[in-house]
């Protein structure tokens, strides 16, 4: 961990970047749980930001990087029982967030290592440019780690894994250690540390296991998790200057410009032919695009590409509508 830790000098004074911030939350907490009413726990805070780690083997893109992006909650209870209560429900959402993300996951049950505590578990994707390995058992579809307590199930596969996110019951290493105590009345049995636990998920690192494990070796077009993709559906209007770029408000480009959704984008470069946008579309993985070219154009119909299915279909306003209500809902 130390050869790690970012460090550097400004004005004579030695700084570090940090690489996780259990010690820094702790200390924002013991400022504050002593005046903290009880009805105040458990007490949960979460941020997405920026760590740092020396890492003298960056590789494979965003998977290990000097900076990189999390996602981490943090929780403070005045019991064990409440502590082990939250633990489970975060892992359990955990668990359907990496699963919702269809990337071949496991939980796992894992050592403490560095972070101390009594509990945790680490979330692994099945890739082979993973640095873990876990065992997988078939009968009962869990993974394991090769030196851990395993099911009683023999002809475990192995397999490459990466990381996409831990979670630790940290018990009151951190709260002791930053006098991080409950302190709501005098009584003696109030003066204990809080009891925490803390959950990760390494953003920028899923954005690249998520492209490692679904996007094809042999394509240059870049393969999303439904979930995530930059935009749902892109569309393109007609190239500049051809018959068809005088398209009415009433006509179904009209319509579908009006609805403004967010998650729908235009690439106006009408100076750029609609094959050439379309080709970019399926290089940033945009699942559905909408293209008004001729056909579509004369006919009042969407020329409705589903590029993950390499399909073309030319339909209706309203079947557009229906054919994305469908695409997405599957992944509700
Ligand atoms: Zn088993």
């Amino acid at each position: 961990m130390h050869n790690e830790l970012f460090k550097f000098k400004d004005h004579d004074e030695e700084y570090c970047l940090s690489p996780t911030h259990e010690e820094a939350i702790t200390k924002l907490v013991s400022s504050v749980c002593k005046s903290l009413p009880r009805s105040n726990y458990p007490l949960l805070v979460y941020q997405i930001t920026w760590k740092y780690r020396n890492e003298p083997n960056y590789r494979h893109g965003l998977l290990r990087t000097k900076e990189f992006l999390m996602k981490d909650l943090y929780s403070f209870h005045r019991d064990e029982d409440c502590a082990h209560q939250i633990y489970e429900q975060v892992c359990n959402a955990y668990e359907r967030i990496f699963q919702k993300l269809e990337l071949n996951s496991f939980k796992v049950p894992a050592d403490s290592g560095l972070m101390g505590g009594s509990l945790n578990h680490e979330f692994l994707a099945v890739s082979p440019v993973g640095e873990d390995t876990i065992l997988i058992c078939s009968k009962c579809n869990r993974g394991y780690l090769n030196n851990k307590t395993q099911c009683e199930h023999e002809d475990k596969v192995e397999q490459r894994a990466i990381e996409l996110g831990h979670c630790f019951l940290l018990g009151d290493r951190y709260t002791k250690a930053f006098n991080a105590i409950e302190g709501s009345s005098d009584t003696a049995v109030d003066k204990k540390p809080l009891i925490m636990g803390c959950y990760g998920i390494g953003l920028t690192r899923l954005m690249a296991a998520s492209v490692e494990i679904l996007t094809s070796k042999d394509s240059n077009n870049i393969r999303w998790p439904k979930r995530i993709v930059p935009y749902e559906v892109a569309i393109l209007p007609p190239k500049k200057g051809s018959p068809e770029e005088t398209v009415g408000n009433e006509k179904t480009l009209g319509r579908l410009l009006q609805l403004d959704d967010n998650e729908w984008f235009v690439d106006d470069r009408t100076e750029f032919t609609i094959g050439y946008r379309l080709k970019d579309c399926e290089k940033m993985g945009i699942p559905i695009v909408i293209a008004f070219g001729k056909r579509a154009t004369q006919q009042n119909l969407c020329e409705v590409i589903d590029v993950y299915n390499n399909r073309t279909e030319y339909l209706s306003y309203e079947e557009t509508l229906k054919f994305i209500q469908n695409y997405y809902s599957l992944f509700c």
